[in-house]
């Protein structure tokens, strides 16, 4: 299930060494594998978004990249140059913290001067680069003001251009807007995106929000127990993903294990996924009249989140439950529990997937009829408007 290096996002360029590669790479802690044979390369100008839930090894990974962990096994390169065994301000990666790590009595001018410093830059070089760096990052009013009395969004600024300043070949980051509002992360998620696709290094990303990995990253590499669950173009894992447990992980609604899924399109191999963004729903408050791709279904609950409207509803002949989500002004009417509904299900929103070893032999959804009386509908919910 894992892929091998092969699996991994694929270097872009002809013949060239990818600017970052891990191959094999292995690290445990006591018995625990924290990471596991990951084979990763990311070549300069992309973004490798890392997701997985807690304890999936994603900062490990980090760490053994940067050189503040030593690997138990596997190489890391940088520019075709096998870096496993340098310390960690030999390898020209730079990493970006949680916590950011900045030095709080120190003024943005000397924090972001600090690497260069340390590479014992010439004064004159140093400062041109700091320059260059407070301009681009909207640092330049700021330069001699402590980072302790900077706002949340300005420090992850610094602590960009920190890491950015001895232009290093690799970028490293771990969970970087973590400790932010969640208004301000979506804001500077769209900015990340833009400065880590410049030219002249590789990034790799952890988050554990799903939609920041998205925004942020070209690629997507979801972890678990410490091994590379799936890995490809970020759009590509979400909308297809291999497997039950990714699928679940990344937000899917509608994947079915077991009896359930074998008695659905391409479930044959134990697990499908039916993808919800190529089902329709029609026909509210109607009876619908199946055929071809319609199938008839009743409405068992309704919600209403921060990415619009989302409906179960219990296929009739079928015999099982699905989510279907989008906007309400695709709808035009909001439906209620117990409404008849038409849902278009083309063929392929059914897609096969390996079955998750350690999860139950359940769909996602009760394989029970839905308990309502649809000839006793509850008053129309009020119509709130397009989300
Ligand atoms: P993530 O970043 O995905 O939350 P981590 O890389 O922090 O995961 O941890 C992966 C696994 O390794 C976890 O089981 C964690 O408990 C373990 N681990 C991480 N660092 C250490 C350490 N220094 N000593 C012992 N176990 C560790």
């Amino acid at each position: 299930m894992p892929p091998s290096s092969a699996d991994a996002p694929a270097p872009s360029g002809r013949g060239a060494a990818p600017t970052l590669r891990t191959v094999a790479l292995r690290k445990r802690y006591g018995d625990v594998r924290a990471v596991d044979d990951v084979s990763l390369a990311v070549d300069a100008g992309r973004v490798v978004a890392v997701v997985g839930p807690s304890g999936c090894g994603k900062s490990t990974l980090l760490r053994s990249i940067a050189g503040l962990e030593i690997p138990d096994g596997g190489t890391v390169e940088v520019d075709g140059r096998d870096v496993t065994r340098l310390p960690a301000h030999r390898r020209d990666i730079g990493m970006v913290f949680q916590d950011h790590a900045l030095f709080p009595h120190l003024d943005v001018t000397r924090n972001v001067g600090f690497g260069l410093v340390e590479a014992k830059w010439g004064k004159a070089d140093a400062a041109g680069r700091i320059r260059e760096l407070l301009e681009a990052f909207g640092l330049a009013d700021l330069s001699r003001r402590r980072v302790d009395a900077l706002s949340g969004g300005e420090r992850q600024r610094v602590a960009l251009a920190r890491a950015l300043a001895p232009r290093p070949s690799v970028l490293l980051l771990d969970e970087p807007l973590a400790s932010l509002d969640r208004a301000l992360r979506e804001r500077l998620a769209a900015d990340l995106a833009r400065t880590l696709h410049a030219p002249g290094f590789a990034s790799v990303f952890v988050t554990h929000d799903q939609d920041e990995a998205r925004t942020v990253g070209d690629d997507l590499i979801v972890m678990r127990a410490g091994r590379i669950a799936q890995a490809g173009a970020a759009d590509a894992v979400v909308a297809r993903p291999t497997d039950a447990w990714v699928a679940r992980f990344l937000g899917h609604r509608n994947v079915y294990q077991g009896e359930i899924a074998r008695r659905l399109p391409e479930g044959g191999g134990g697990a499908v996924l039916l993808r919800d963004e190529l089902v329709r729903l029609t026909s509210i408050g109607a009876a619908a009249a199946p055929g071809g791709d319609v199938t008839a279904a009743v409405v068992r609950r309704v919600e209403h989140g921060r990415h619009g409207v989302g409906v179960e509803a219990w296929l009739v002949d079928e015999g099982v439950s699905v989510w279907w989500r989008g906007a309400l002004r695709e709808l035009g009417a909001l439906p209620c529990v117990g409404d008849d509904v038409a849902l278009h299900v083309p063929r392929e929103a059914w897609l096969a997937l390996a079955p998750d070893g350690g999860a139950p032999a359940e769909g996602t959804s009760a394989p029970s009829p839905p308990e309502v009386d649809s000839s006793s509908r509850r008053r129309r919910a009020e119509h709130e408007g397009p989300t």
